[in-house]
């Protein structure tokens, strides 16, 4: 079966093909760390997860790596040409008022003007989420990169593109890289420099450019032995940008010059991809970096833009602790949610969307139980040509189209099985992609918080429906749904069961 994907340098759905057919090589861009991440940047980083889990459902060999940006990504970030502060080091600030306020919690980033301290803490925030939410790589350490441990390899290629005519030293110091030396520059985005001249979008930074030769001419390294991150280099004391992190990491760990699968959000398609695109194929002198490049769209709550001063920015904690809808949210919910609409689609996070997602997460969960116990330790092997697993990856092989693969799922799950353990492997192999049943022991524990008796009110419920007090009955029934219970009475009583979200 051809896979095939959306690439956003054709604007095509394409065939995908590795360059190796022995392997496939993707690089994903990872998270700033200078602050907890948010459930849109989830959706993004959940979205090359489940791209890699469907290669390798087809089995695909799949080396992806991600990358930690801890030091060079300034505050001006959707310029073409950068500028601004290094989010790490103006973090210091709302981190000494996140200090006071609680969330970020007594004992850890002890000095918050110092931002190893930050990258630290927000670096296992991040990895301790991404593991919760089943991204697999982040269970790899050897394919989580972070910035600052590669610096050098930077500074080879900054060499190696000032040495090929595609950078230069500016008059204040700073190695800049020459947009207009290479011709493909703006193919991605749409960005040209002609646009950009023209003033397409407001991209340009209005201070002084008399340093540059182009106006979108971007940084690559920038002396400053100001910067409490700084390394020394042949061009000075100080610290690389942020694009140039990508290009070193992708190409040094993953070793090609030209690798299968680039992600990120939307959002990082300009400039940060564009620019990339720039220094690597600067660098490598090939016709690509990336063969195919794959971004995520924008995440809306409750079809609101995302934003702090809306009081709805949501960071995956806030999610699964109950702060972002009032109930406590299972990890598996979570993912099934972020992952289950189309990526090139706006994703809109809702309450009711939590709640779906959470029956479906039960389905399946209670689905795989009853097999476990009908198969009794019998096991089956399956091949992708069961019917249920055919139809399931044709809707992956379609441009990852989870809600079809899901209304594969969910039917099946609800049919009568003839053969438990042939089920049970065919449930399995749809759950390497999905990952979101079983969904483990924290989900019985969950079941009995929030405070209430459930056992007793039940009991009340009985007691007040034999005596036809239906007001009352009425009203326990309300208790518990507020609380996120699923209450069902038959003449064999009542039984409140804990929805997931
Ligand atoms: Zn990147």
């Amino acid at each position: 079966m051809s896979i095939r994907f959306y690439n956003s340098l054709s604007n095509s759905v394409e065939d995908f093909q590795p360059v190796e057919s022995d392997r496939v090589r993707m690089y994903s861009c990872g998270p700033t760390v200078y602050d907890f991440a948010h459930i849109g940047n989830f959706r993004s980083f959940l979205f090359a997860d489940v791209i890699r889990r469907t290669l390798e459902f087809f089995g695909h060999d799949v080396h992806h790596v991600m990358n930690i940006t801890d030091v060079g990504h300034m505050t001006d970030d959707s310029n073409a040409d950068g500028g601004g502060e290094d989010k790490m080091e103006s973090a210091a600030q709302r981190i000494k008022e996140d200090k006071k306020s609680g969330k970020v919690p007594e004992g850890a980033v002890d000095n918050p003007d110092d931002p190893y301290q930050i990258a630290d803490y927000y670096t296992k925030a991040f990895l301790e989420d991404a593991q919760m939410l089943g991204l697999k790589v982040a269970f790899e350490p050897e394919n989580i990169l972070k910035a600052t441990d590669n610096i050098d390899i930077m500074q080879d290629m900054i060499t190696e593109l000032i040495e090929k005519g595609h950078a230069y030293v500016g008059p204040d110091g700073v190695v800049y890289f020459s947009v207009e030396s290479f011709d493909d520059y703006g193919k991605l985005s749409g960005n040209t420099l002609e646009n950009l001249l023209s003033g397409a979008g407001g991209r340009i930074n209005e201070t002084d450019q008399s340093n540059k030769k182009h106006p979108a001419d971007f940084m690559l390294w920038k002396a400053d032995p100001s910067h409490i991150m700084k390394w020394d280099s042949p061009w000075g004391t100080g610290y690389p940008g942020w694009h140039i992190e990508c290009s070193c990491m992708a190409r040094d760990r993953l070793g090609k010059d030209v690798i299968d699968i680039h992600t990120g959000g939307e959002d990082l398609i300009f400039p940060h991809h564009e620019c990339e695109i720039a220094q690597s194929r600067g660098a490598t002198g090939e016709d690509a970096f990336a063969r195919f490049w794959m971004h995520a769209r924008f995440l809306m709550v409750e079809g609101e833009k995302m934003s702090k001063s809306k009081g709805n920015f949501w960071t995956v904690r806030d999610v699964l602790e109950g702060r972002a809808t009032g109930i406590n949210v299972h990890p598996a919910v979570l993912r099934l949610e972020l992952i289950k609409s189309h990526y090139r689609s706006n994703m809109n996070f809702t309450k009711k969307g939590l709640q779906d997602s959470a029956n479906v997460v039960r389905k399946l969960t209670e689905f795989r139980a009853k097999l476990e116990a009908a198969a009794d330790g019998q096991t089956a092997e399956v091949t992708l040509d069961h019917p249920i697993l055919k139809q399931f990856g044709e809707a992956l092989a379609d441009d990852l189209n989870f809600s079809k693969a899901i209304a594969v799922v969910l039917p099946w799950a609800s049919s009568e099985i003839e053969n438990p353990a042939e089920a049970l492997a065919v449930l399995d192999k749809i759950n390497s992609v999905l990952a979101v049943a079983p969904l483990g022991d924290e989900v019985e524990t969950a079941a009995d918080e929030g405070g209430l008796d459930v056992d007793a009110l039940c009991k009340a419920m009985d007691e007040a429906r034999a005596a036809k007090d239906w007001g009352k009955s009425d009203a326990i029934r309300d208790e518990l749904q507020a609380a996120g219970y699923d209450v069902k009475s038959s003449p064999e009583g009542t039984v409140a069961t804990k929805r997931l979200a």
